[in-house]
């Protein structure tokens, strides 16, 4: 098989395999077809790689920032080098056209690696003087052991997001995949190793749930990093709580995304259409829920209809292909459940809605109108290409009902009334947040979720603050005052 990579998981430098684990089936979503044939990890794989990383940690901590940094800059020239073979191979992986992966998965995490390898060298404490010539110093320490769970829809990405800032503070890392895209993982890790880093420093291990939690629960692990749905989230966040460990939840949304009669139609439909149907719709901060003021709203829906003719549906290995196919069967299910319960609660369907005939989960992209509040479509996140598209007449009006969520990962909005979008960005319940443009995650700003979207930040120099905490030192000048 062209995509088997040496062994299931990467400990201490090396490829390891223990065949007792239970099988893991890598398929491509295009075909079908098994491209390559994994092990989770045992006890026994998953004791290895907290001791490899547990052993490995204290001697990458002593090494200079900008030793640390210049491996993780040498993981990301290695990565841009590369570029192309990674993205065949995450390509195969997740199903995304290659079209996509060039430009978003290895060139992401070389981002990473090389934003937070330039911090490494730069991480400090602070001087803060108390009168009397007495001091406090404060030193920037890593945190240890750190975990990270990654989940299928930028496995590339979500390897180095967590892994740069991470080992750029002087912590260790065991990763853990999704089960349903395990294979980019090894390569960054593989990659690391080649770029200098010592063994031990950043390992991946396959599994399912119970692996990752059972990597959450050891007391070795400092810092729990987890990108997944909500309901993964609560159970990880209360196991890691128990342990008192940091954690970092990027967790899903059903974001709302904002467009007035005013503003630039075509842009308007482009931010539409990239915050759905990129990568299938797999995107956790999608604005799946499209508010379209009343008196555009048929010619918005018009030029949609329009330009979804042209997206191009096919074979994610063709360069022209601008859609590809979901995951996995599973999720496409998922998604065609969500469809069949968006006509059943009156949604309009206006465009797409079937499965396509063809080998692979390949869906529609979908788009549903007049859909109301409280459909199950508006309210639950559903990760995949179905689009919700509702109406609205007043400002004060929209941003009541744009934060009527649970979730609170990100919003946009479309208008040219300079002072309105800005009014309406302050209002919004979200992390991330966006003006006539939608989906960005450039690795110089800080990137997550408000409300049950998740704690905390990836990315940015935000980022470091997750990654290690501040020892503070108190130095007296002068003589002790004891009152006895
Ligand atoms: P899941 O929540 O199902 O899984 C996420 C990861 O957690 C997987 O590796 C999973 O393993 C693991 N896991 C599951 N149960 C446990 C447990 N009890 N303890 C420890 N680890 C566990 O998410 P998906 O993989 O289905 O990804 C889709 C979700 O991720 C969506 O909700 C999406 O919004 C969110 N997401 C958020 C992003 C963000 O940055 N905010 C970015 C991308 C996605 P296994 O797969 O074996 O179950």
């Amino acid at each position: 098989m062209k995509f088997q990579p040496r062994a299931s998981h990467f400990i201490d430098g090396e490829y390891v395999e223990d065949t007792n684990g239970t099988a893991i089936e890598v398929i491509y979503p295009a075909t079908g077809e098994v491209i390559a044939r994994l092990h989770s990890a045992t006890p026994v794989i998953v004791e290895q790689a907290l001791n490899s990383a547990k052993n490995a940690q204290a001697a990458w901590a002593a090494l200079s920032g900008t030793e640390r940094g210049r491996i993780l800059r040498r993981a990301s020239d290695i990565m841009r080098e590369r570029n192309y073979d990674l993205s065949v191979l995450e390509t195969h992986d997740t199903g995304k056209p290659i079209q996509e992966t060039t430009v978003a998965d290895a060139t992401s995490g070389a981002d990473a690696l090389e934003y937070f390898g330039g911090l490494a060298a730069s991480l400090t404490g602070e001087h803060i003087p108390l009168g009397g010539g007495d001091f406090v110093y404060t030193i920037r320490e890593a945190l240890g052991v750190c975990v990270g769970i990654g989940a299928w829809n930028y496995p590339t990405q979500i390897a180095c997001w967590k892994g740069a800032p991470a080992l750029a503070c002087g912590n260790t890392m065991v990763f853990k995949p999704s089960e349903t895209t395990p294979l980019s993982a090894l390569k960054v890790a593989e990659i690391l190793v080649e770029a200098g880093a010592p063994k031990g420093v950043y390992n991946v291990i396959q599994g399912y749930g119970d692996v990752g939690a059972s990597l959450v629960t050891d007391p070795r692990v400092a810092k729990v990093s987890l990108t997944g749905s909500v309901p993964t989230g609560r159970k990880v966040y209360a196991a890691a709580a128990d342990g008192m460990k940091h954690v970092t939840m990027e967790l899903g949304g059903k974001s709302p995304m904002i467009v007035f009669d005013d503003a630039d139609i075509e842009n308007a439909v482009s931010g539409a259409i990239l915050g759905n149907f990129y990568s299938s719709g797999q995107v956790c901060s999608n604005g799946t829920r499209v508010f379209v003021q009343k008196s555009i709203k048929e010619a918005f829906l018009r030029r949609l209809s329009e330009r979804l003719d042209h997206a191009k549906i096919g074979d994610p290995m063709d360069e022209n292909v601008s859609f590809g196919p979901m995951v996995s069967e599973n999720q496409m299910n998922i998604a065609l459940g969500y469809i069949e319960k968006g006509k059943a609660e009156g949604a309009r369907l206006i465009y797409g809605g079937e499965r396509i005939d063809r080998d692979g989960y390949f869906l529609q992209p979908t788009v549903f109108a007049d859909v109301t509040d409280n459909m199950t479509i508006a309210r639950e996140e559903i990760f995949g290409p179905v689009m919700s598209v509702l109406d609205f007449e007043t400002e004060e009006e929209v941003m009541a009902r744009a934060n009527d969520t649970e979730f609170g990962l990100a919003a946009g909005v479309f208008t040219n009334d300079l002072t309105r979008a800005h009014r309406i960005v302050a209002g919004f319940e979200a992390g991330t947040c966006y003006i006539n443009t939608y989906n960005l995650a450039p690795v110089e700003a800080p990137f997550g979720g408000s409300k049950m979207s998740g704690v905390g930040r990836e990315n940015s120099k935000l980022a470091i603050n997750h990654f290690s905490e501040m020892k503070t030192v108190y130095v007296s000048m002068n003589d002790v005052e004891a009152p006895y």
